[in-house]
């Protein structure tokens, strides 16, 4: 968990918009290497298109994003390199399902970064031991639970070997039971250094695992600080009243 050096990711200025939908507004924000911003708000605010205008699923319509320094390639080989260097794992598991779970892991690192066969495998098989599901890997997505698809889904985005790991609502969709499954396996990615945007309501989460929580609504940043400060003495009387819904 050491946080140090220059910001990985550099958000300046950033505005989106959709239609006349203004949706991301004047968003600065910085993040270090190896730290884990955790990312609330109410609904529309504007946390899911902030994540995906960082691994450009969303273009921006001004202000500037960076990356290890480097602007966010627009196209081509640079994208696709890109898309391999930011990780994103979403509340809906968006896995292969005519593909086995080994099968989801190691297409990226086959495809994209021209990883031999057998390489791809064994490595595949040591990221599924560390989610847990390696007794799995042979089966396909639909003959997994919830928690497991996830924890898959993880393990598919960390054989790219990403500089950062968004992670939208990951534990949403989840039976009560799995949330902590998943919870954990990204606690340990965050012990382990990763550095860490993720979109979560869980509270336990943010304090144990986050150094930063971000709260959004309306597109605008309203307030940034430790998850201690934020969950006990909110600054304004939005975060007050959201939290007050949450809790
Ligand atoms: P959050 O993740 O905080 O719930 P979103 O980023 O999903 O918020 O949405 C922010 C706003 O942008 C919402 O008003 C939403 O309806 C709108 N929006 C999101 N994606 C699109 C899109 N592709 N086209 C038009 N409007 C969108
Ligand atoms: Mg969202």
């Amino acid at each position: 968990m050491t946080v140090s050096g220059d910001p990985l990711v550099v958000l300046e200025n950033v505005n989106k918009y959709f239609g006349d939908l203004h949706v991301l507004k004047d968003i600065d924000l910085e993040v270090a290497r190896g730290e884990v911003v955790v990312v609330v708000g109410p609904s529309g605010g504007g946390k899911s298109t902030l994540c995906r205008t960082i691994n450009r699923l969303e273009t921006i319509d001004s202000g500037s994003i960076t990356l290890d320094g480097m602007p966010l390639p627009a196209e081509g080989k640079a994208l696709a390199r890109l898309r391999s260097e930011v990780g994103m794992v979403f509340q809906s598991f968006n896995l292969f399902s005519h593909k086995t779970i080994l099968q989801n892991v190691t297409l990226g690192p086959v495809k994209v970064r021209k990883t031999p066969k057998d390489k791809a495998e064994k490595e595949a098989l040591e990221l599924l031991e560390r989610v847990g599901i390696a007794a799995q890997a042979d089966k396909y997505p639909a003959q997994l639970s919830g928690g497991q698809q996830q924890r898959a889904a993880i393990a598919r985005a960390l054989a790219m070997r990403p500089k950062l790991m968004l992670f939208d609502e990951p534990t949403s969709a989840l039976d009560p039971e799995m949330v902590s499954e998943v919870l954990d396996v990204m606690t340990g990615l965050a012990e382990g250094g990763m550095t860490m945007i993720v979109v979560t309501h869980e509270m336990g989460f943010a304090r144990s695992a986050a150094q930063r929580v971000v709260f959004m609504a309306d597109g605008q940043i309203i307030e940034e600080s430790s998850p201690e400060e934020f969950f006990t003495e909110p600054r304004t009387d939005r975060a007050r009243d959201f939290l007050s819904k949450i809790l």
